[in-house]
Formats: structure tokens, C-alpha cells, sequence
């Protein structure tokens, strides 16, 4: 490891000796090699180093400093950069170097080394967890050369597994363990990560940090710990990281689904995973650019697998054991992982495994369940996890403890439903748009579109008013009278018009024109630069009509569903890309004006709200006086964040990433919110809409609405709610907790 990682030769070099020693005398384990053995190898190790060019210093305080050179340089190895990347980590923050005497684990029968944990890291269950290897040191255990022995007998039975465990081999000492391990853990009120060495029969504990677990655990350790009253609610909350409910939310394997269990393996990081079988980091690479999800093979990971591991759908070892890196790395990125599955052979050249007789080839489908270990061939179906048990009881701590309301970005019936089996309070934005993306409508709304003249364009609204009003009686039906904002079409041009040849013919034979005009009308209709086109309420503006049918479809649904269930509620209008008040204004009127002509006809009176959406500058700025018209804002903070970096949405990829690496920007800030630039005008509008109307709800909908980060800064500024899509309701609900639990201590 020295010559390695310190000196920068090959590994591969000091392998080959060690496996030619093994092979000459039949050993399995290099600690059978005799004193003499071992000898020879560290000499012909030594000429390694020197034919190198790097001679291995004998000084020892030449090799210290050594070694704690090499922990600085391990900053900036690639797979540190690609970690930090993937974890969020500023690559100016550096290490630190601990300098610690060790004592020796393989020093004899009498000695071992171990890691465990106080709590079982996957699945976060109440027992004393973890690995160790006897005349063995630390590194044994955790790079998957050899398999670990378990911890407890418990764990012995339950998994089956023929070695002894540490609580027969060592029973005095597994129960000093154990007293620290109880210790330890009442007193940093966390599932601790634990490693020790015994050396000649003593015990050392060698560190103690609190433990990286999944998501699943983490939750479940959360529950338990208010439980057994260590942690109160609050604390708790903070405990899992939004992200990784995600976990939680992932499909499983359908308990009712036929299986053939092809192996069983280690279950070391928990969930259900299909894919095909690669057999390198980089074949997941780049099988996936194509649109494929893969499941990755290999005898055991390697921390250089780190970027194939996290494109994987999950990962599957044939050694290492619940510590092993592709177990750690699994858990960490919350992957399904199965490791140590002894029976199974990989040939990396033919690219093929066999488990017995059966063989699976490269690109075969396989599933992988990390939660029991078992291996399946072909791809098993997936079903949606339940909201119930331990989930159920933490998101109603979260919901107790947040500010925040949290809507869903919903415009379909399945999208709405799925919203609010995660806990939404209502939709946030219903972009209408895209309730014509099915390509059964899609012609309609282009129909419309293409309309030359206005009588034109009202023979196709006609068409599209009944889809519009049967949706929104849907949506209305499903939210059973939490909000609904239904925003006004802001179809960006080039999303809709039929640019290739068969669908030009397509529309052509619909409206009953030729082709080429239907290509002439589309060359017209061109926009160099969409994005900040003819879109949005300059639609409106420009075809009234358009907003009339529309507003019209919205108030006849509510009229419908409101008289059908007997029940009164608010629907929402909002008004896209408003950049000044007399938009608005016109918008407004006409809103108002279908509005009353449906209470006049219908003969049933209701409420109703008009809002925008603030996605400009300059809406921003003047939001007093859009204030006076709109009853509520709803901050598109995508096209708010395009059009105050001045940058695109549909181009910023071929540059922003860079931008990103370069620390120009911290995060990409179509994800997470520029709280500097693009909250600054956030907080103005926010304050200058309260000064018109201090009740003014206040919320978020663009992608940001999601993410736990601005979440935060949305509970500071005070927004009313976010939104955002379906998905991510769960985690949108813990990320808005968590800002209250934290703005608050602060
Ligand atoms: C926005 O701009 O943030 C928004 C939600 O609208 P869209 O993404 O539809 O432009
Ligand atoms: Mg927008």
C-alpha cells in the first residue's frame, strides 16, 4: 500500500509477487506464508520501488511525512474530485491529517480487526452489526479480498453463513465491545461507526464517527431513537437528508411476482434494481448515454468504479462483505448492492457470469434485490413502495414542524393522484400547455396555432375547450377542493410546431390545407429565440380568445365539479409571463369576464383568485404596482433564473457545466437557486408585493421549488409555499421542515 499510494507504483506490481508466492506454495491467505517467505517478498518489493525510481525511505519519520503527504495529495485524485461532485463537497474546503500510533491486528490468532456499527446501517434495525478478520489489519476487511467474518451469532443464523463469529471466538472481548458500542451510542445519541483492532488479546478501538447509512435506515433510526427518547422530533427530522428519502420512494419488486432466485448474496444496500449485466465502470458509462439502465458486475469495486457505480441502476460483487467499498460506496449513493455472492463467476474477457450452469451474458437482464441478497435472472417487475409504518409516523413530525405549504407541478390525472398519495397541498402550477402533449391533441392545439385568421382560431379552441374543461374537472375532482392554480397557456413556439415532414402532412390533411402552406405558416411562425418569443401572456395579448377559452373551460369545470359534489372552492388563474401591470391588466378583465358570464349562466356564484407567475426582471422590480391587480404571485424561477443570468435554458449546458466545475457558479443555478442574484429579486418582489397587499400568497414553481437548498431560502423570505414535481413532494416536505428546524436555532 505504501509503494502505491504513497510512491505511485502500480499495485498490479506488488500483486504479481504476492499471487506467485501464493500460487508456489498453495496458499490461500498470505498470512500462511512463513517469516522466511515474507522476507523474500519484502526484498523483491524493495528492488520493485528502486527499478522504479522511487526507493522506499528507511527512515521512519521520512515515511511518516511521507504518508501524511499522500492523505493532502488524496484531494485531488479523480475519484476525491468525482466524489465531491457527486456529494456537493466545495473542493476548497482540503483535508486534514490524523497522525495515530496503531497497534497490530495481525500479529497472530490472538489478534483481529473489525468494523461495526451500533445499528444496522442498511436497514437501520436495533442490533450490534459488522465485520471482522481474525490475524488481520484493517484494510483486509474493508477492500474485499477476503470475506469478513460476522460480528454476532445473530447474524451468523440469520444470513447463514459457515464462520465463526467474533462472539464465539472472542466472548470476553465482543462483550467489552458491546459495553462501548451502548456507551458510545448514548452518548453522541447516533448510530456510530465503529473500528477496532485486538492486538494479542487486548482490545483497541481505533475511532468512532456517526455512521453513514441509507435512507431506510436512517429513517428508521430517526423513529427509534425518538422512541427510546434519546432524540426529540425536531432533532429527528434532521437526521435524514432530503435527498435521500428518494430511496424510500423507489419502486420494490412485486411481492406477488413469480421469481426464480438464480444466488443469494450479502443484502448491502437495500432496494430492487433491473438492468443489464455490464462488467465495467465504464461499459455502465456508457451503455447508459444510451437511454439503457444496467446493473454492474465485478469480482469487487474499486474506489476508480466510483462514476460507473453511480450511473448504475445497482451493483452486484462477487466478494467483499457488508463493510466492502462497493457495500460503503452502495449505501452511500443509496443503490441496491449485493455483495460476496460466493458461487458467482465472472469472466471479464468473454464478458459473461455463471452462477452453476446458468450463464448470463453482457447486456442479459438481471434483477437484484439489496434488501434480502438475492440475485434473479431477467427483469422482475416493480411496484411503488407504501406510505405507511415508519414513514408515515416521521412525515407527520415534518408536517407538524414545517411553515412551508408544499404543492405539486401537476397537469395530468396521474400526475395530480400521485401528488397526493405524497402529502401535496394542492397544485401550484397546472402548466395547460402541456395537457396537449399527448399525441392524440397534440394536433388540435397546433390547429390553433397555425389558425391564420381569428374565426380560424376560434373553430379550433372550440375543438379544444371540451378536452380543456374535462381535464380540469378531472384535476378538480382529484384535489377535492385543495388549490388548483391552472396557469394560462405559455406554449413556447418551437415545442409545438410541426417541423417535420410527415407531421406537416399530418396537420395539412386535418385542417384540410395544403402542405405547403401548413410549411409556409410554420417557417413564418419561427422564432430565432423562442424562449423569449411569442409566448405567455403575449399570447393573450395578441389572441384574446385564446385566454377566454381557456378561462371559460376552468370556471364551467368548477361550476360542474362544485354543483356535482356539493362543495365550494377557489379555483386559480395565473397569468404567465407578466412584465408589466397593464398585461396584467388586460388579462385580468378578460379572465373576470368569462368568470361572471359563467356564474350568469350557470346560475351558481363562486370565488375565484387571478394571479401571475413573476418570471421577468422587470416583474420583479414593479411588483407593487403588479400587486394592485394580482392576487397572488408565483415566482417561475426558471424563466426567471434564464432571463436574469441572461443565459438559456435550452443552451446553458454546453458551457454551464464548467461553470460549475470553475466555482463561477456553486451549483448549477437551474437547479438550485442563485440566492445572490436571482433571490435578490426574489426578496424584492416579495417585499414590494406585500406593501400593495400584505396577505399576498407567495409561491414558487420552477424546478427550484424542489430543492432542499432553496427551500430554505424560500422559508427565510417567507413564500407562502413551493411546488414542485410529484416526486419530490416527500422531500420537498422534510427539506421544508428542516429550514424551520434550522432557522430556527440559528
Ligand atoms: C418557470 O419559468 O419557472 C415556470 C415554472 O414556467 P415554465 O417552466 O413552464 O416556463
Ligand atoms: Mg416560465
Amino acid at each position: 500500500m505504501y509503494g502505491d499510494v504513497v510512491m505511485g507504483v502500480h499495485s498490479s506490481k506488488f500483486e504479481a509477487v504476492l499471487d506467485r508466492v501464493r500460487e508456489e506454495n498453495g496458499y490461500k491467505f498470505d498470512n500462511q506464508m512463513t517469516v522466511e517467505q515474507l522476507k523474500d517478498v519484502v526484498r523483491e518489493f524493495k528492488e520493485i520501488c528502486e527499478k522504479d525510481g522511487h526507493p522506499l525511505p528507511q527512515d521512519p519519520m521520512d515515511q511518516l511525512w511521507g504518508g501524511i503527504g499522500a492523505v493532502f495529495q488524496s484531494w485531488m485524485v479523480e475519484r476525491a474530485i468525482i466524489y465531491r461532485k457527486l456529494n456537493n463537497i466545495p473542493g476548497d474546503w482540503g483535508t486534514a491529517v490524523n497522525v495515530q500510533t496503531m497497534v497490530f491486528g495481525n500479529s497472530g490468532d490472538n489478534s483481529a480487526t473489525g468494523v461495526c456499527f451500533s445499528r444496522d446501517p442498511a436497514t437501520g434495525e436495533n442490533y450490534f452489526y459488522g465485520e471482522y478478520l481474525k490475524n488481520a489489519q484493517g484494510e483486509d476487511v474493508v477492500a474485499g479480498i477476503r470475506t469478513p467474518q460476522p460480528m454476532t451469532c445473530l447474524v451468523k443464523e440469520r444470513r447463514k453463513i459457515d464462520l465463526p463469529c467474533m462472539e464465539e471466538e472472542f466472548p470476553e472481548l465482543f462483550k467489552q465491545l458491546s459495553d462501548i458500542r451502548a456507551k458510545l451510542e448514548a452518548h453522541y445519541k447516533d448510530m456510530q461507526d465503529m473500528e477496532f483492532t485486538i492486538q494479542d488479546g487486548k482490545l483497541w478501538m481505533l475511532q468512532t464517527r456517526n455512521g453513514k447509512r441509507t435512507g431506510t435506515a436512517a429513517l428508521k433510526i430517526a423513529v427509534d431513537l425518538v422512541h427510546e427518547g434519546l432524540i426529540d422530533k425536531k432533532t429527528a427530522v434532521l437526521r435524514v437528508e432530503a435527498p435521500q428519502l428518494d430511496q424510500l420512494l423507489h419502486p420494490m419488486f412485486d411481492k406477488n411476482a413469480k421469481k426464480e432466485v438464480l444466488t443469494m448474496g450479502l443484502p448491502a444496500s437495500p432496494g430492487a434494481a433491473v438492468g443489464q449485466v455490464v462488467f465495467s465502470a465504464e461499459d455502465a458509462e456508457k451503455t447508459v448515454q444510451t437511454g439503457k439502465k444496467v446493473v454492474l458486475v465485478r469480482v469487487e469495486t474499486s474506489p476508480e468504479d466510483i462514476a460507473g457505480m453511480h450511473v448504475s441502476e445497482g451493483i452486484l460483487t462477487a466478494r467483499g462483505g457488508m463493510t466492502s467499498h462497493a457495500a460503503v460506496v452502495a449505501r452511500g449513493m443509496g443503490k441496491p448492492c449485493v455483495s460476496g455472492v460466493a458461487d458467482l463467476r465472472i469472466d471479464y474477457e468473454g464478458k459473461f457470469l455463471k452462477v452453476g450452469d446458468t450463464v448470463i451474458k453482457e447486456g442479459d437482464m438481471i434483477s437484484i434485490d439489496g434488501t434480502t441478497g438475492q440475485v434473479m435472472k431477467g427483469a422482475l417487475p416493480l411496484v411503488l413502495p407504501e406510505m405507511t409504518g415508519d414513514f408515515g409516523e416521521f412525515m407527520s413530525w415534518v408536517d407538524e414542524i414545517r411553515v412551508l405549504g408544499v404543492r405539486a407541478n401537476a397537469e395530468t390525472p396521474l400526475d395530480a393522484k400521485t401528488a397526493r398519495g405524497f402529502g401535496a397541498e394542492g397544485i401550484g402550477l397546472c402548466r395547460t400547455e402541456h395537457m396537449f402533449f399527448d399525441p392524440h391533441r397534440i394536433n388540435f392545439m397546433r390547429e390553433m396555432i397555425l389558425s391564420n385568421t381569428e374565426s380560424d382560431r376560434r373553430k379550433a379552441l372550440d375543438k379544444l375547450l371540451p378536452f380543456q374543461r374535462k381535464d380540469f374537472i378531472d384535476l378538480f375532482t382529484i384535489m377535492e377542493g385543495l388549490p388548483v392554480t391552472i396557469r394560462l397557456l405559455d406554449p413556447p413556439l418551437h415545442e409545438f410546431l410541426p417541423n417535420k415532414r410527415e407531421e406537416q402532412i399530418e396537420i395539412a390533411q386535418q385542417i384540410g390545407v395544403t402542405v405547403e402552406e401548413i410549411a409556409a405558416r410554420t417557417a413564418k411562425l419561427h422564432e430565432a429565440n423562442p424562449m423569449l418569443g411569442h409566448r405567455g401572456c403575449r399570447l393573450g395579448v395578441t389572441y384574446p380568445e385564446i385566454y377566454e377559452m381557456q378561462a371559460q373551460a376552468i370556471f364551467e369545470a368548477a361550476v360542474s365539479v362544485m354543483k356535482s359534489t356539493g362543495k365550494q372552492f377557489v379555483p386559480e388563474v395565473m397569468i404567465p409571463l407578466v412584465g408589466t401591470k397593464k398585461e396584467l391588466d388586460m388579462m385580468h378583465k378578460a379572465v373576470d369576464k368569462m368568470a361572471q358570464k359563467v356564474i350568469a349562466e350557470s346560475g351558481h356564484t363562486f370565488e375565484y383568485k387571478i394571479g401571475t407567475m413573476i418570471e421577468l426582471p422587470r416583474a420583479a422590480i414593479v411588483a407593487d404596482k403588479i400587486a394592485e391587480t394580482a392576487e397572488f404571485f408565483s415566482f417561475g424561477t426558471n424563466d426567471l433564473t434564464q432571463t436574469t443570468l441572461g443565459m438559456s435554458r435550452d443552451d446553458a449546458g454546453a458551457f454551464l457545466p464548467e461553470y460549475v466545475q470553475k466555482g463561477i457558479y456553486e451549483a448549477d443555478p437551474f437547479a438550485s437557486l442563485d440566492q445572490e442574484g436571482v433571490g435578490a429579486l426574489v426578496e424584492i418582489a416579495a417585499e414590494r408585493g406585500r406593501k400593495t397587499r400584505p396577505n399576498i400568497k407567495l409561491g414558487i414553481c420552477g424546478e427550484h421549488g424542489g430543492d432542499p437548498k432553496t427551500i430554505d431560502f424560500c422559508h427565510r423570505v417567507g413564500l407562502t409555499y413551493v411546488s414542485c414535481s410529484p416526486y419530490r413532494v416527500p422531500i420537498a416536505r422534510l427539506a421544508a421542515a428542516q429550514a424551520a428546524v434550522r432557522n430556527e436555532k440559528k
